[in-house]
This record gives structure tokens, C-alpha cells and sequence, in this order.
């Protein structure tokens, strides 16, 4: 570990925050450091109770429009404040991230800049905020207003704490919402101090609450009857869930959702760009990221030269505790994602070109593994597998690249390495995907939408997109 890094101090419980109080809740659940398997502290598991008080603490301060209704200038002034403390306490967030999730420490500074960046961007909503007039008789008025939906509810998956926490709360707040925050069991310290850092910055009591817990305090959340929008990040299986409770009380849902992204590469493709890339692309984060460019599309004539150089750069790869400095591959987040990672590779599908078993304890590693010869219906090439392996295909012509990447039922990303600039913008169109990425991978940017389509979900975070999410139109016509 290096000796610069100050470790936080953690309560022995930390507790939700509902309006101004912090509770602790009656029953708990250990927060673990997955680099070690230690206890770093508790979290309650807030039952219906404590769902509902903070629901209603959110809906008192809609009702109220202590928010809502403050200028949109002074709404604006106070998001911006939230963004200098969050520069302020960046070091110490990034290093609580490492901890509770287990990601390299560069990563975890990398999430807390672009959630950072995502609260700075949207700080500038409120007084962008505009409707239209349409055109009308001579003795009417017609125009539409956007308005904040109500009680926004959070749910957040383990893979990005904050930086997802701050790309759902930065547009809710912008829109006028009050919101009720649910981080995931497994990682919930660095939305419970982002939410700390809303009261500092002077946004009122009532309008941020967090309620920790597992799956079923997620789903009192999203089934309360004051709740009037969710926005959840998650697996596509419990987005199912959240989509069918919603749907039971007719309420709007973003989903973001899972992954099979791929990430394919031409013959005239910059090889000395892309190769070095695959570490952001599949590698960082321990491939637990819903982007990840988990299957490698070769053209059949570089195929072996890829496959030369690629394996030696995994093979250096550094695997270690991510407060140590200079690591890739980090620990994955719980002994249930490693047994989850171990389970795909015990299927022994296709050949394993480097990597293929966990290593031993303490702490989940699981090396980064290439897969080859995989057919197109190996359980390894279609699903999710949310871990450190890449599966490497090959292909003749652009059609079958091309059917081969939308090949899945999956649709958030996917990368184009090539030279050819007719090529990259015929792909972008025809890949059936959300992002694209040309010559690059897992790069965002707060103004551009980021979302799936098909089975990776609906509705955008970033960019204007997701403050409309979070907004209803109303239409209003004046008659004189
Ligand atoms: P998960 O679906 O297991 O859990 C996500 C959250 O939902 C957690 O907070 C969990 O407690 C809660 N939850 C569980 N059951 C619930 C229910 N019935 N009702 C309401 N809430 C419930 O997902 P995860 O394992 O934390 O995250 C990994 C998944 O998230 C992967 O599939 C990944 O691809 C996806 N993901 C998607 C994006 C994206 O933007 N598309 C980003 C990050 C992660």
C-alpha cells in the first residue's frame, strides 16, 4: 500500500439518511473490503419502515417545494457548491471507492472526476431549463413547461458507486426532484458520503435520502405508492422486476442494464493504438462494467498477430489490492461475483489462451483470461459474464463482422477499429447499440446520452436526455 493514502474512518454502523436524521436501521449487513475480505463496517437493511419514512421525507419536500420551487439560479448556485466539495473530498472518496468495491485506485479517482464532471455539467440545467410556444390562433397562447416528475428513486448497481450515484442524482436535482437513493449492498459508502455532501453544500433536508439494504429494500423502494419515477442501473434480470412494479403502478422507468459489447477490429485498424487499449476496454474494472468489449471481432488476417501481441500485454497485466498503486486487475467485488466469474469458466468452453481460474485467497481475484475457438452459441459468447474474459472471434467481410456483433441480445456499446472512415460511419449506423466508440473504448463525455437498447434497457443518463427523464411536459393554452 502506498504511504501516501489516508484511510477514511468508517463507523461501525454507517447509517441511511432520511431528511436530516441518519438512521441505523435494526438489522445488518457487512460492508467488506474484497481485496482482503475484512469488515470494513455495517449497513442497515432498511425494512418497510425506514423505506417509507424516507419516501415520504422526499415527497414532504416535493410537496413543499423547498427545492423545486427555489430560483433556478439559486438551484443552480447549489449544485455547484456540491460540485467543489466533492473536488474538495475527491482524494477521499476515490480511496473509500477502492475499498469498497476493490477497483485500482487510478480507477476509482478516474469514476470520481467523471461523476465530478457529470455535477458540474448539470449544474448548469436549471437555468437552461425551457419550453416551447407553439404557433397558435391570435387570441391564444399556447406553450409547454417542463416539470420535475416528483420522487425520483435511485437504485444503483455495485460496478460504478459514485459515479453512477452522481450521474442519476446531478440530472434529479437539476430537473426540481427530490430523491431517494438505494446504493448496493455490496458498496454503499461512497453514496452514503455524496449524500452527506448534499447537506454541507446547503441542499435541504429532504431532498437526498439514502436507504441502504440488499434486493428487497430495493424493491419496497421502487413499489411505494409515493414514488413516481425509477431509475435503476442494474443486471437485465432484476431490471425485469423493477419494469413489472413499475409497470403495476404505471410508473416511467430508466433501465440501464446489462452487456455483450463488441469490440471489433478491421484489417487496416491501428493495432499500436487498440492493443494497449484492451486493458480500459475489457480489463479495467476486472471486466465488471456493463460496457466491457467482452467479445474481440478480428479480421481473419490480423487474427494471429493480435492474438501474438495481445497475449503477453494480458499476461503483464499487474493483479493485486487496488490501494497498492500501478494495479489493473483489482479483486472482484464479492466471493458470489468470483463464484459467479469461476462458474463460466468452469464450463471449459473453447480454448484458454492465458488466465482461466480464480486464484487463491484472501480476496476474489480472478486473472484476466482470454477465451478463442468459442462457438457463437457458447454460454461464454453470449452472456453476461461480468468478469476479466475476453472471448476473441474472427471474421472475412464487414456483413459478417457486422451480424456478427448485433448478434446478441444485448445492445449497449460497441467499439470499430479501423482507418477507413467510410467503414467506421456505415458501422456506427448499423451496429444496434447505444454508444459506439471509433478508435477508442469506455470514453464518456456528461453531454453525450449514455443507454442501451434491447435487452440492455431504455431512457438515457447524460446530456440533456437525462434531465427530460426526470421532467413531465405539461401544455398550457391561454385564451383571451
Ligand atoms: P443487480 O441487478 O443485482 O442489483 C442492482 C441494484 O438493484 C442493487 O442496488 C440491488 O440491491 C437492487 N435490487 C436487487 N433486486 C431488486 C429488486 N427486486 N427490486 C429493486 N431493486 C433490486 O446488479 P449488480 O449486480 O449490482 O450490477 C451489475 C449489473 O449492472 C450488470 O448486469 C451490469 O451490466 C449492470 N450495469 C449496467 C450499467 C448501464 O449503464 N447499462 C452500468 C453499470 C452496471
Amino acid at each position: 500500500m502506498t504511504d501516501t493514502i489516508n484511510l477514511p474512518m468508517l463507523a461501525e454502523i454507517e447509517p441511511m439518511l432520511v431528511g436530516e436524521k441518519r438512521l441505523e436501521g435494526s438489522e445488518f449487513i457487512p460492508v467488506l473490503n474484497p481485496a482482503t475480505e475484512q469488515v470494513l463496517t455495517r449497513i442497515g437493511r432498511a425494512g418497510t419502515a425506514e423505506v417509507d419514512a424516507a419516501v415520504r421525507a422526499a415527497a414532504q419536500a416535493h410537496a413543499d417545494g423547498r427545492w423545486r420551487k427555489l430560483p433556478p439560479e439559486r438551484r443552480r448556485d447549489l449544485l455547484v457548491r456540491l460540485a467543489e466539495l466533492v473536488a474538495a473530498a475527491a482524494e477521499d472518496l476515490a480511496v473509500l471507492e477502492t475499498l469498497d468495491n476493490g477497483k485500482p485506485i487510478e480507477r476509482a479517482r478516474g469514476d470520481i472526476a467523471l461523476g465530478l464532471d457529470a455535477i458540474r455539467y448539470f449544474a448548469g440545467a436549471p437555468v437552461r431549463a425551457a419550453g416551447q410556444v407553439a404557433a397558435n390562433a391570435p387570441d391564444r397562447h399556447a406553450y409547454t413547461m417542463r416539470q420535475p416528475i416528483g420522487v425520483a428513486a435511485l437504485v444503483l448497481p455495485w460496478n460504478f458507486p459514485f459515479m453512477i450515484a452522481a450521474w442519476k442524482l446531478a440530472p434529479a436535482l437539476a430537473a426540481g426532484c427530490t430523491v431517494v437513493i438505494k446504493p448496493a449492498e455490496q458498496t454503499p459508502l461512497t453514496a452514503l458520503r455524496l449524500a452527506e455532501l448534499c447537506l454541507a453544500a446547503g441542499i435541504p433536508p429532504g431532498v437526498v435520502n439514502v436507504v441502504t439494504g440488499d434486493g428487497g429494500t430495493g424493491a419496497e423502494l421502487v413499489r411505494h405508492p409515493l414514488v413516481r419515477k425509477v431509475s435503476f442501473t442494474g443486471s437485465t434480470e432484476v431490471g425485469r422486476e423493477v419494469m413489472a412494479a413499475a409497470a403495476a403502478r404505471i410508473v416511467p422507468v430508466t433501465l440501464e442494464l446489462g452487456g455483450k459489447s463488441p469490440d471489433i477490429v478491421f484489417a487496416d485498424a491501428d493495432l499500436d493504438r487498440m492493443l494497449p487499449m484492451l486493458s480500459r476496454t475489457i480489463f479495467g474494472h476486472s471486466g465488471q462494467m456493463c460496457t466491457a468489449g467482452s467479445r474481440l471481432l478480428l479480421h481473419r488476417s490480423i487474427r494471429d498477430e493480435v492474438l501474438e501481441r495481445l497475449v503477453p500485454i494480458v499476461e503483464s497485466l499487474k493483479i493485486g489490492p487496488g490501494l497498492a498503486g500501478g494495479v489493473t486487475i483489482g479483486p472482484l467485488v464479492s466471493a458470489d461475483q468470483r463464484a459467479r466469474v469461476q462458474s463460466y469458466l468452469d464450463l471449459a468452453e473453447g480454448t484458454v489462451l492465458t488466465g482461466g481460474t480464480a486464484l487463491p485467497g484472501p480476496g476474489y481475484f480472478v486473472p484476466p483470461t482470454v477465451l478463442t475457438g468459442l462457438s457463437p452459441d457458447a454460454r461464454c459468447a453470449r452472456e453476461e459474464i461480468f468478469g476479466p474474459v475476453l472471448t476473441v472471434f474472427d471474421f472475412d467481410t464487414d456483413e459478417q463482422a457486422l451480424a456478427m456483433a448485433n448478434d446478441t441480445e444485448y445492445g449497449l456499446a460497441a467499439g470499430v477499429w479501423t482507418t477507413d472512415l467510410g467503414r467506421a460511419h456505415r458501422m456506427a449506423a448499423e451496429l444496434e447499440a447505444g454508444t459506439v466508440w471509433i478508435n477508442t473504448y469506455n470514453e464518456f463525455n456528461s453531454a453525450l446520452p449514455f443507454g442501451g437498447i434491447k435487452q440492455s434497457g431504455f431512457g438515457r443518463e447524460l446530456g440533456d436526455a437525462a434531465v427530460e427523464g426526470f421532467t413531465v411536459v405539461k401544455s398550457v393554452t391561454v385564451a383571451w
